[in-house]
């Protein structure tokens, strides 16, 4: 449903991924672990479009040079250089690092947003499901976004994310600077929405204890290529991925 061929990407002659090939079937949820640098918010980007648009915007403002070679392949349509509006409209969703959401609109404000793909009727059945499934945003839904805690922050931005109507949800770190028990219940949600809701998510984190009991397949990432894959239970019982990233 989803197939990513000999993905390059250089900024100027710095290769950031490395010939990286991946796939996502439908309900799957994929994993892409790697440390700082490794290259896991490039791939987001190039997966989601956006990178499409930074390369074009840095051309026209003359600045760096941005280079992206493969294929991209989602439900049999080549979207290799297909703008990311469009993807979106494709249901390629993208919830990016570090949450970015609107800190001055409230969480009902925040949601709304997300649903400017939605019909009235998904994005009313939709907020039901987030405040169902993130309970806390339903009682904070007046409060602005930039006066959540950090937990409640990435609820919002994958309720957002929601509300667009994903086939194929991108999370880049949801679980960044969040507690042991905050990521043991937004992995648990992660899980839950692939489970209630029909859709395959790719999921990346530098760190890989909290995620790696909800996915069904999984690559790691070294300075932007990827250089172990599989299914959760054979990465977990790969003695160099137990070493560089379950620290036993
Ligand atoms: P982090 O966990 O720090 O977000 P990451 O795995 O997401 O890391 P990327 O942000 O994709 O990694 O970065 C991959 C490499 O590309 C890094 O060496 C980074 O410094 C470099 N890089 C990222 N963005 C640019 C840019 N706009 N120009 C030049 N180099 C960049």
């Amino acid at each position: 449903m989803f197939e990513v061929s000999g993905l390059m990407v250089f900024y100027e002659n710095m290769l950031a991924l490395n010939n990286v090939s991946l796939s996502c079937d439908s309900d799957q949820i994929v994993g892409v672990f790697g440390a700082n640098s490794a290259g896991k918010s490039t791939l987001m980007y190039t997966l989601s479009g956006i990178m499409e648009d930074i390369r074009t915007k840095e051309e026209m403002a003359g600045g760096e040079r941005i280079t992206i070679r493969g294929k991209i392949v989602f439900r049999g349509k080549d979207i290799t250089e297909m703008r990311p509006s469009l993807r979106a409209r494709e249901g390629i969703i993208l919830c990016p690092e570090r949450r970015r959401i609107f800190p001055e609109s409230t969480v009902l404000e925040n949601l709304k947003i997300g649903g400017y793909l939605a019909t009235a009727g998904q994005a009313r059945e939709t907020l039901d499901y987030v405040f169902t499934i993130f309970s806390p945003l339903e009682r904070l839904s007046k409060r602005l976004g930039g006066f959540l805690s950090g937990g409640e922050q990435q609820m919002l931005a994958i309720g957002r994310a929601l509300m667009a109507q994903p086939k194929l949800l991108l999370l880049d770190e949801p679980l960044l600077g969040l507690s042991p028990s905050i990521q043991f219940l937004l992995a648990k949600s992660i899980k839950n929405i692939r489970d209630q809701r029909n859709m395959s998510i790719i999921v990346s984190e530098q760190y890989a204890r909290p995620v790696m009991p909800i996915i069904d397949y999984g690559y790691i990432l070294e300075n932007g290529a990827s250089v172990v894959q599989g299914t959760n239970h054979e990465l977990m019982n790969n003695p160099d991925v137990k070493t560089a990233y379950f620290g036993t």
